[in-house]
C-alpha cells in the first residue's frame, strides 16, 4: 500500500520496477545459462533440463498413422494422426471425462478406463488403415496401432518409452500408481483386453509442439509453451549434456527439456517486484515455479490485481476507483489473463499509429483532456472493466481506465520480454546466436532459419506477445539473428506432437 505525496511518482516507480532494460535482460539471459550448464551437469538442479530420449526432429516427410493419447487435466483426449509426408496432417479427436472416483481410485481402473476409451475411439472413429512405417521392428505383428502418450504429470523417464511417475498433481491421487511405468500400465491395460496397441513414446507436451513445428515447417530448434504454465524443450548437442551417461545415438543430439519454469527459484537473477513476492508467498507453491510466476497466464492477471489494489488502496487519496473495490477484485485469482488481453486489444485497436498512444502524464489523465480518439479506446476500455470487475459504470473514469491499461501492458511487456530471453538464452547455449559485441565467428550456420514452435493462449492471443518476444531477442542477441528466428504457433502439439514421438521411437528402436 502506498503513501505518497504525488501520484505520478507512484506510477512512476512501478513502472521503473516492471521495467527490463537490455542490461538487465542480458544479465538475466547470463543467469539463465548459468542454471542451464548446472541442469544438464547434475540431477536435482532448479533447471531440471531433463534427457527426453528423443533424438531427432522430423522435417515435414514423414508418413503414416498413429494414435496420441493425452492425459493432462479434467479429460482424456484420443487422437488418430495420419501424417501425410509434405508437412500436412489430418486428425480426429475424441475426448472422455475422467471423473473423481477415476483420479482418486484405483491405477488399474483408470487405465482400464484409458484403454477402454481408446478402443471405443477406434471402433467409432479411427480409419481402418493403419500402415506400419516401413521403420517398424520386425518382431512387432503388423496390425499393431502405435501410440504417443502425453502425460502432462512428472515423471522419471528412463527411455523414450518408459518413465516412473513421482508424484500426481492437478487433483489425481490415483492408488498404487506413483513410482510405476506409465507405460507399462497402460500396455497392461492394452494387453487385458487383447487390443493391438503398442505405446512406443511417453511424451512432454514441449517436446510434442518442437516435432509438430519442426514437421510442419521443415525444421526446428526449440518447443516452448507459454499457456497456464510456461516451459521449453530445444535439440541439444549429446556431449553438452553431461550427466547423461545412457546410450549414444548416431546424431549426436537429444531434446531436452527444460522446465524452465523453474528458473530463479533462487531468487537472485530476476528484478522481483513487492507484487511478486505477494504472489509467490500466496501460491500453493512458494520459492517453486518463480520464473513462470512472472510470465504465465495463471498469473498474469493475479499480478495486474494486486497492482491494481494496491493503487486503490494509496493514502491519503486512492490512485484507481476513488478507494472501491468489487468482489472479483478482492478474489485471490479473481482477476483472469483473458481480461488483460481484452484491455490492450481495444487500446491498440486498428489504429497501429504512435498518436493513438500520446497520454498526459497518466495521474492527470481526465476526461477533458485527452483527445476524442483515445477517449473512445478509454470508453471502450471503461465498459470492460464495468463488466468483468463489476464497477458501476458512475465508478469507473477514463482516468481509472488509463491506468488500467497501463497495469496491463507494464504487466505483460515484462511477460513477453523474458519469454522471448528464455529463448534467446537457448540459442545462445546452442551456439546459434552471441552477445552483443561478441565474435560472430562462432555462430553455427550464421545462415539457417531458427525454428521455434510455440503454443498455448497467452502467445497465440494476448496482442503484441509475440512481438515483445522478439524485442528481447534482438536486443540481447542482435536484430540480424533475431530475423533468422521463425517463431510459429504449433497446435495440436499433444496430439501430433506424441504421433511425431512414437515415430521417432520407432525409428530409434
Ligand atoms: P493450458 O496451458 O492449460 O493447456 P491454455 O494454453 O489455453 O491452456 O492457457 C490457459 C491460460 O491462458 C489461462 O491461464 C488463461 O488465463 C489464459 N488465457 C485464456 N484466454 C486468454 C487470452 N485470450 N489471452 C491471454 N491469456 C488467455
Amino acid at each position: 500500500i502506498y503513501q505518497y505525496d504525488d501520484a505520478q511518482s507512484v506510477i512512476d516507480l512501478i513502472d521503473r520496477q516492471f521495467t527490463l532494460g537490455p542490461e538487465k535482460l542480458i544479465s538475466i539471459t547470463k543467469g539463465f545459462l548459468e542454471e542451464m550448464e548446472l541442469g544438464l551437469a547434475n540431477y536435482g538442479k532448479p533447471l531440471a533440463m531433463i534427457p527426453t530420449f528423443v533424438s531427432g526432429v522430423p522435417d515435414g516427410s514423414e508418413t503414416g498413422t498413429f494414435l496420441a493419447l493425452d492425459l493432462g487435466g479434467t479429460n482424456l483426449r484420443v487422437c488418430e494422426v495420419v501424417l501425410n509426408g509434405d508437412k500436412t496432417f489430418s486428425l480426429v479427436q475424441q475426448k472422455f471425462k475422467v471423473s473423481e472416483t477415476l483420479k482418486t481410485g484405483e491405477a488399474k481402473a483408470l487405465f482400464d478406463y484409458i484403454a477402454d476409451s481408446v478402443d471405443a475411439f477406434l471402433t467409432t472413429h479411427a480409419t481402418t488403415e493403419y500402415n506400419s512405417p516401413k521403420t517398424a521392428p520386425a518382431d512387432v505383428a503388423p496390425d499393431v496401432v502405435y501410440l504417443g502418450f502425453t502425460f502432462s504429470f512428472p515423471v522419471d523417464q528412463t527411455a523414450l518409452g518408459a518413465g516412473k511417475i513421482l508424484t500426481w498433481t492437478k487433483g489425481f491421487s490415483t492408488k498404487n500408481a506413483v513410482g510405476h511405468d506409465v507405460v507399462q500400465l497402460l500396455q497392461d491395460a492394452f494387453n487385458r483386453k487383447n487390443m493391438h496397441v503398442k505405446c512406443v513414446a511417453l511424451v512432454n507436451d514441449t517436446v510434442g509442439t518442437l516435432l509438430t513445428h519442426a514437421y510442419t515447417a521443415g525444421g526446428s530448434h526449440i518447443g516452448a509453451i507459454f499457456g497456464t504454465g510456461t516451459n521449453g524443450a530445444y535439440v541439444e548437442d549429446l556431449e553438452k549434456i553431461k550427466k547423461y551417461n545412457g546410450p549414444a545415438n548416431k546424431g549426436g543430439t537429444m531434446i531436452i527439456n527444460c522446465e524452465w519454469g523453474a528458473f530463479n527459484n533462487s531468487k537472485s537473477h530476476l528484478p522481483i517486484t513487492p507484487y511478486d513476492n505477494t504472489i509467490d508467498r500466496l501460491s500453493i507453491n512458494p520459492g517453486f515455479q518463480v520464473f513462470e510466476k512472472f510470465i504465465s497466464g495463471m498469473y498474469l492477471g493475479e499480478t495486474a490485481r494486486q497492482i491494481i489494489l494496491s493503487l486503490v488502496d494509496a493514502v491519503p487519496k486512492p490512485i484507481l476507483f476513488g478507494g472501491a473495490s468489487t468482489g472479483p477484485l478482492n478474489e485471490h485469482y479473481g482477476l483472469d489473463t483473458s481480461f488483460m488481453s481484452k484491455v490492450e486489444d481495444l487500446w491498440i485497436g486498428e489504429d497501429k499509429s504512435e498518436d493513438a498512444f500520446i497520454l498526459p502524464p497518466l495521474a492527470s489523465v481526465n476526461d477533458s483532456n485527452v483527445g476524442p480518439k483515445v477517449a473512445s479506446k478509454l470508453e471502450k476500455i471503461k465498459q470492460v472493466i464495468v463488466e468483468v470487475l463489476g464497477y458501476k459504470p458512475g465508478q469507473v473514469t477514463l482516468r481509472d481506465a488509463a491506468i488500467v491499461r497501463w497495469i496491463c501492458f507494464i504487466t505483460a511487456r515484462r511477460a513477453g520480454l523474458l519469454s522471448g530471453l528464455a529463448v534467446a538464452a537457448i540459442l545462445v547455449q546452442t551456439n546459434h546466436a552471441v552477445f552483443p559485441g561478441q565474435s560472430s565467428a562462432n555462430i553455427k550456420h550464421p545462415n539457417e532459419i531458427i525454428g521455434v514452435g510455440v503454443d498455448g493462449s497467452l502467445v497465440e492471443h494476448y496482442p503484441n506477445f509475440q512481438q515483445r518476444m522478439r524485442e528481447s531477442i534482438a536486443t540481447i542477441i542482435g536484430s540480424d539473428t533475431e530475423k533468422r528466428v521463425n517463431i510459429g504457433l504449433a497446435k495440436d502439439g499433444s496430439g501430433v506432437g506424441a504421433a511425431l514421438c512414437a515415430l521417432q521411437a520407432l525409428k530409434q528402436l
